[in-house]
């Protein structure tokens, strides 16, 4: 089975030929953060523009490069959603036309299913099994208890991870996107400013980060207001350690309690070196098996959406021609489809 993949859900523009759901034959991927970046983070309209630049180039070369004929393809799945509404439809509109013009289905596809079968690609994933999705746009705590049956446990009340590193990251003087700035700096400095943690209710699987990104926005003014310098590597730090010491708590009780015995890390957060390692040590100490896709799969990339159509390609169920963007599509409402 060869599904060819696109992906153009935000501001990657991606096109990939996977074999089996497991096997990348192609990858291709245009980000267009140096275009946001002007603007400190992604402009809707600009993106969909983008898109369209792109897209069709990345569909020829990714079947080029899988070295094989557009024939021999099994079906086009393509990102209906989560997302921006203008991105998606660009992605939308050229595996339409694609499967249309070759007579192969058609397989709408969830973006987070794509984050979590990003582990796929890696190795099996074994049921029960726990993923915690840490994106630009979402924070998710998601129990599979079978193989194509998501089920949202918890998520977050108001920012999503990256988001709130990328408005901290502004804050302290960093471009968009500034994740990876903050990170850097966290895991070099030698102090941390004491800043809150949002644990919510006892039993939550939820999360928090407004207040978070509060508490650092006040304590960065407190410290310009002084007049003090170098104190961003101590936000940083602080800032870094009350995310991870949650998230790393709630994902490994929820495995816990759960009974889940694999937990899977995605989105384009599973970037940050504090948190591999925090998970990483955690889950080697309670001995849970634990699975990080390598970095090229957990930022926006259609190997993944592959990965996660092939589910339904096994299924033989097949998108709808009339197949529309749906921004706020849940897992649950998708596989259900
Ligand atoms: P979603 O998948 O929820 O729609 P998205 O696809 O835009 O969102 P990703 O591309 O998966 O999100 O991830 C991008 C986010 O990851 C940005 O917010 C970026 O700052 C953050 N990020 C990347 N590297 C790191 C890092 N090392 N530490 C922390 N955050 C990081
Ligand atoms: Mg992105
Ligand atoms: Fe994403």
């Amino acid at each position: 089975c060869y599904i060819l993949a696109v992906e153009t859900s935000c501001d990657e523009t991606s096109a990939a030929v996977v074999k089996n759901g497991t096997e990348v034959l192609s990858n291709l991927i245009a980000s267009q953060i140096e275009t946001h970046k002007a603007f400190g983070g992604v402009v809707p309209e600009v993106a969909s523009r983008k898109h369209v630049e792109s897209i069709t180039l990345m569909l020829e070369k990714a079947i080029d490069q899988a070295g094989i004929a557009p024939e021999d393809l099994s079906a086009v799945a393509v990102t209906e959603g989560p997302g921006l509404v203008g991105a998606l439809l660009v992605g939308i509109m050229a595996a339409k036309s694609l499967a249309f013009a070759l007579d192969k289905p058609l397989i709408g596809t969830h973006h987070i299913a794509g984050h979590i079968y990003a582990n796929r690609l890696i190795g099996e994933i074994r049921y029960p099994c726990l993923a915690l999705v840490v994106s630009g746009g979402h924070t998710e705590l998601v129990f599979m208890r079978q193989e194509g049956h998501f089920e949202l446990i918890g998520r977050t009340r108001d920012d999503a991870v990256g988001e709130a590193y990328d408005k901290v990251a502004r804050a302290l003087g960093f471009p968009y996107p500034g994740g990876p700035h903050v990170d850097k700096l966290a895991v070099e400095s030698a102090v941390a400013e004491e800043l809150p943690r949002a644990w919510l209710e006892p039993d939550s699987y939820d999360f928090s980060f407004s207040g978070l990104k509060s508490a650092v926005l006040n304590a960065v003014n407190q410290h310009r207001m002084r007049g003090e310098d170098g104190y961003q590597d101590a936000i940083a730090r602080g800032f870094q350690e009350s995310v991870i010491e949650v998230v790393v708590e709630k994902a490994i009780r929820a495995v816990k309690s759960t009974g889940a015995v694999q937990l899977l890390l995605c989105g384009g957060v599973a970037a940050n070196r504090g948190l591999r390692q925090a998970l990483d040590a955690r889950c080697e100490r309670e001995g849970i098996p634990l699975s990080i896709p390598p970095m090229k799969y957990c930022t926006d990339n259609a190997a993944m959406i592959g990965a996660a159509a092939y589910l339904k390609w096994q299924r033989g169920e097949f998108s709808e021609m009339e197949l529309k963007p749906e921004p706020s599509l849940s897992l649950e409402a998708w596989s259900a489809r």
